[in-house]
């Protein structure tokens, strides 16, 4: 469906006449134009990319989250011409409750580990609102040493739309970051609660952030992602808070040991960590070498990828099928007559599916 202009909030006063821009995407397009204004090519994209330039980089970002479909087809062009070049950096998901210290830490790891020569992406995957606009923007200024440290690259979420479609977009900047030679990348999550299986589903290590004394219904923390975490880590484990946060890695180790062992072969450890004092910090991320170590090992890395792959698919399929089908015309009004009957207790749900589907079928010649 096409995207509705949204009106640009704007320091500059425009003249009676002057025709504003009329979409977000004109701006992508302006700032897509190379040297003199040439419009880039794929080749220029992907050299750039390769080479490590950070601003062909944005630039090739910007392009795959861009809605026009000339974008889109460019951007699947440079994606797939990027792919053999990917695969090698170690994905890490971070999640927690807003305030529980993700930048925080995501700056005191992502340095530490810069300096010790890893180069490093950090995304972030926030479908929510227009919250998502410039949530790691607004971080910049909390991951003030990230944001200019050379071997580091932070990208914001790509702007609000549907869960699907930014984890998308965040899974063509993850293969764009490693074809540019990132081999470290941060998934974090901003929104609560809905983007969690997304990260999980393109990751490698699922961090689980907490807090002491908080319980989890405080915290937000559905019991489904507590299993799906390959790791804890309960920060702010200082001061007088430092007691409370021993306690609360015993209760959460015993909580973990009654869930069954998880298929990477590994039961998830709790680690304790104070990102404001940049402790306990190189611990974590021994314990999250520890995991990918042990997982390559034992086969589950490899699978694990790969399954990721075929959901990858199997969700592109889903969603194109469902937008075909909810995007046909005919089938708009007859939904609208069939709604109607189901209100009024004159056809089950079923049969009205069922009508539905075989009138979009008969429609593309599929009956
Ligand atoms: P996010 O919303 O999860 O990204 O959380 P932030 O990193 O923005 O942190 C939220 C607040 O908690 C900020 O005021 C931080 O200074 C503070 N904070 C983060 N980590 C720690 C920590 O380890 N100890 C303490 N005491 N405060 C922390």
């Amino acid at each position: 469906m096409p995207r509705k202009p949204k009106q640009q909030a704007s320091a500059l006063k425009v003249l009676p006449g002057v025709a504003q821009p009329s979409q977000l995407n004109d701006e992508a397009v302006i700032r897509m134009q190379g040297k003199k204004n040439e419009p880039l090519n794929i080749d220029d994209l992907f050299n750039g990319i390769r080479s490590g330039n950070r601003m062909l980089l944005s630039k090739a970002i910007t392009l795959a989250e861009s809605a026009r479909s000339d974008h889109q087809l460019m951007a699947q062009a440079l994606i797939e011409k990027c792919l053999p070049f990917s695969g090698k950096s170690l994905r890490i998901g971070i999640t927690g409750v807003p305030g529980v210290g993700k930048s925080t830490f995501i700056e005191a790891l992502g340095t530490w580990l810069t300096s010790r020569g890893h180069k490093l992406a950090v995304l972030a995957i926030d479908p929510s609102s227009s919250r998502s606009k410039g949530s790691i923007l607004g971080d910049k200024t909390r991951m003030e040493d990230l944001a200019t440290d050379p071997n580091a690259f932070i990208r914001p979420s790509p702007s609000a739309g549907t869960l699907g479609g930014v984890a998308r977009k965040t899974w063509e900047t993850v293969v764009l970051c490693e074809a540019a030679g990132f081999n470290t990348i941060f998934i974090e999550t901003v929104g609560v609660g809905q983007s969690e299986t997304a990260v999980h589903s393109m990751v490698d290590f699922f961090l689980l952030m907490m807090l002491a004394g908080a319980g989890d219904e405080l915290q937000g923390i559905k019991r489904g992602i507590m299993e799906m975490a390959d790791g804890i880590v309960i920060n702010k484990a200082d001061g007088s808070n430092l007691k409370k946060a021993m306690l609360a890695r015993s209760e959460y180790e015993r909580a973990l040991n009654l869930f069954p062992l998880p298929p990477s072969g590994l039961r998830p450890k709790v680690a304790l960590c104070s990102a404001i004092d940049r402790s306990g910090i190189k611990e974590a991320w021994k314990k999250i070498e520890d995991y990918c170590s042990f997982t390559r090992m034992n086969g589950y890395f490899e699978s694990k990828r790969l399954e990721q792959a075929e959901v990858r698919m199997y969700d592109t399929i889903e969603g194109r099928l469902r937008n075909d089908f909810f995007n046909d015309k005919d089938i708009k009004n007859m939904l609208q007559k069939v709604l109607l009957d189901i209100r009024e207790h004159r056809i089950s749900s079923y049969i009205a599916a069922q009508q539905l589907l075989d009138e979009y079928y008969a429609l593309n010649g599929k009956k």
